[in-house]
């Protein structure tokens, strides 16, 4: 290969890797027929060629995974309660809330979208370490590590999913540890509030110094995506995802 050529096709690759990809914040939900944390959602997501769709799980009372992003539905606190007290409620689009397994059975079928998997923070490291193990070990079960990510506020729950999932990346999403304690943690990069990288923008060169990637959440303005895009951030989740193609695509 002539020097001309492999400079241009390293520039070229080195672009490619530098596009900021987006995902699709509970799913795609602002659209008709769909609602947040919805196997519609998730479907969406996928038709409209995001890159990854993010949802949001908790393990309830009796060790049931569900697909929910608040703590507490028609005032019952998920956590708290068994899976058959929230099993009948409905979603905004009229769906029932999924379980984890019928997410992923979604997921499975849609080949073209990863799989950006939020475990809540729960109310002791025991649940924690139970919700962690048991996500795990379904993801793993249905054939779909390779195309899952996962998320967490909780620096306990981000450590005991990477201590189950050694492959997977895990990002930390609290935004208060910087890149190189991340890094000591086993994390993939961190998944941060778009102000803090706002207030930290050597953050973004320092987690790719450090092997790490840079996801920010949850950017809706145009503006601040466009800012994003160019502080070089790899993943970008927004409840905007076709206006979020548009912007990254210019
Ligand atoms: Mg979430």
């Amino acid at each position: 290969m002539s020097v001309a050529l492999f400079l241009l096709l390293s520039i070229l690759s080195v672009g490619a890797q530098e596009k900021t990809q987006v995902i699709a914040h509970r799913g795609y939900w602002k659209t008709e027929g769909s609602a947040q944390n919805s196997l519609a959602s998730l479907q969406k997501a996928a038709e409209a060629r995001v890159f990854g769709s993010e949802f949001d799980v908790h393990l309830t009372a009796d060790n049931k995974l569900v697909v929910f992003h608040d703590d507490e539905v028609e005032s019952i606190k998920i956590q708290e309660n068994k899976y058959k007290a929230i099993k009948s409620v409905r979603l905004t689009n009229g769906e029932k809330i999924p379980t984890l397994k019928q997410y992923l059975k979604k997921g499975k079928k849609l080949k073209n979208v990863e799989l950006i998997f939020e475990l809540k923070s729960h109310a002791t490291p025991e649940r924690e370490d139970e919700a962690a193990r048991r996500s795990v070990k379904l993801v793993e079960r249905m054939g779909l590590a390779d195309r899952t990510t996962y998320i967490a506020f909780s620096r306990y729950a981000a450590e005991a999913l990477h201590r189950y999932a050694p492959e997977a990346e895990v990002y930390y999403l609290n935004g208060d540890i910087a890149p190189k304690e991340l890094k000591e943690m086993g994390m993939a990069g961190l998944d941060y509030h778009y102000k803090v990288i706002q207030q930290h923008p050597e953050w973004v060169k320092e987690a790719h110094e450090l092997g790490l990637k840079v996801n920010v959440w949850t950017v809706n303005d145009p503006a601040i995506m466009e800012e994003m895009k160019t502080l070089g951030v790899d993943y970008l989740t927004t409840d905007h995802p076709t206006e979020a193609l548009e912007v990254m695509a210019e």
